[in-house]
């Protein structure tokens, strides 16, 4: 065994050992670092000065009550957190996700995994990530707005433009991001950098709303380029039905596919006749219903009760899993090799298990992880701080062109990354390496702090 084997093994144990019971968590580790362990190999520089054990413990984790009152007068109390992973790169940088299922385990993952992910924009943005178990399921604006006040009179303590810059994630959008602003400058003052994901009517940036699902596109236009193919009449299976979803479904037709799918937590539609965009939107984004309601109004379109889109078995060419972690599992990875896919791309963050990703790989299909494939998003957040310090707006045009060049330069640095360590097709450990390398080389020349 090499000593750099030995040296990204031990780390894993000790990992497994100190946090028993984080699965999401501890699923992140075992995927990043065995891949990392080929890149350490050549650098024992970085081994000597145990940069990957330093990096896998965060800088700094908080953790507060976030009290708030419902309409009935009752006194509630959730948790909050924010993970402030790494600031190699520069101002930690990540989303807040309000989901029941919050918990240290998932956003440990998450933070961990948009370090890699920031670093792979180019961009000066560290990893950080936040949330908290609340349920903005059903809640009045009224409740969203004092439970985001509530949590951003802690949150404010530990964020500013130059030090730890929050955004949107699962469960937390313009809406949010709004009340949380409006929050944070009555605390402390008006510092528009200090999120991201802000309305355009306050110094949000043009195409945020869209980055993430459009950068998913274009991540994946890249790639078929390359093997002389484009999006014209591919059948694409799209999960999930929040922003990353829309857009994502909006961009793919604006480039010839025909998407059939899309779901909530409830279920799926399958719509042989394609996704009608404007209805999903009015549904979705409007009106803030079940995707039941799509059914209800378009009679092509066949509702699945319960069921994950990735049991669907027809014929698809291009998956793009959006809606959470963990959504295919191995057993239905095999379904969607059956079904001759060829691109599975993350939009989600680790929508795909292990097992999934093994599947993928044996089958020959280009699987894009989500921290390559999604990082979009954050690439735009980072080109709305870029605006918020030069007080200025850019237009769409712009935005967008940028969007474009940035996830056409992640995919060719993970591919480019995976043939140099003879592994061509595996934009994984392309993206692992890439995305450690520019961090363990920031840290190193910072030193031990
Ligand atoms: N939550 C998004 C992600 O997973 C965006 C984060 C941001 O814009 O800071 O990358």
């Amino acid at each position: 065994m090499t000593n750099a084997k030995k040296y990204v093994q031990t780390i894993q144990e000790k990992l497994h050992q100190q946090d028993r019971g984080e699965v999401e968590f501890l699923q992140a580790i075992d995927e990043v670092l065995p891949t990392v362990t080929h890149f350490l190999e050549n650098h024992p520089e970085y081994i000597e000065q145990n940069i990957l054990g330093i990096l896998v413990e965060p800088e700094r984790i908080i953790q507060f009550r976030v009290p708030w009152q419902d309409d009935q007068g009752n006194w509630c109390v959730n948790r909050g957190y924010r993970i402030q992973y790494n600031s190699a790169l520069g101002p930690y940088k990540g989303g807040l996700r309000f989901h029941p299922s919050v918990n240290l385990s998932i956003l440990k993952f998450l933070a961990f995994e948009q370090i890699f992910k920031n670093s792979l924009t180019g961009l000066p943005i560290g990893g950080g990530k936040g949330g908290s178990d609340f349920d903005p399921k059903g809640k009045s604006d009224g409740e969203i707005m004092r439970f985001c006040q509530s949590f951003m009179l802690e949150l404010s303590k530990h964020i500013g433009p130059s030090l730890d810059v929050p955004a949107g994630d699962i469960g937390v959008g313009g809406r949010e991001i709004g009340y949380l602003f409006g929050a944070y400058k009555r605390i402390k003052q008006y510092d528009a950098g200090v999120l991201t994901g802000k309305p355009l009517n306050f110094w949000g940036s043009k195409v945020r709303t869209e980055a993430t699902g459009y950068g998913l596109v274009y991540f994946v236009k890249h790639l078929l380029a390359q093997e002389q193919d484009s999006f014209t009449d591919k059948t694409v299976f799209v999960s999930g039905s929040g922003n990353v979803a829309i857009y994502a479904i909006e961009k793919a037709q604006a480039l010839g596919a025909k998407v059939v799918t899309c779901s909530d937590s409830s279920g799926f539609i399958y719509d042989p006749t394609g996704i009608d965009l404007e209805l999903l939107k009015e549904v979705k984004e409007k009106k803030r219903q079940r995707l039941t309601e799509y059914a209800a109004q378009k009679t092509s379109a066949v509702y699945h009760e319960g069921k994950s889109v990735w049991s669907l078995e027809e014929a698809c060419a291009i998956a793009l899993p959006c809606a959470t972690q963990n959504e295919i599992s191995g057993d239905l990875a095999e379904i969607l090799v059956k079904n001759g896919v060829r691109i599975v791309a993350e939009g989600a963050n680790m929508p795909a298990t292990v097992e999934a990703v093994t599947v993928f790989h044996d089958a020959g299909v280009w699987y894009c992880p989500g921290k390559a494939a999604n990082a979009g998003g954050v690439a735009v957040s980072a080109l709305e701080m870029s605006q918020n310090s030069q007080r200025l707006t850019w237009e769409s045009e712009q935005v967008d062109q940028q969007l474009d060049e940035i996830m056409q330069t992640i995919y060719e640095t993970c591919r480019q990354t995976a043939a140099e360590y003879d592994e061509e097709k595996n934009l994984l450990l392309g993206a692992n390496i890439a995305g450690f390398a520019k961090v363990a080389e920031a840290m190193s020349a910072q030193g031990l702090v």
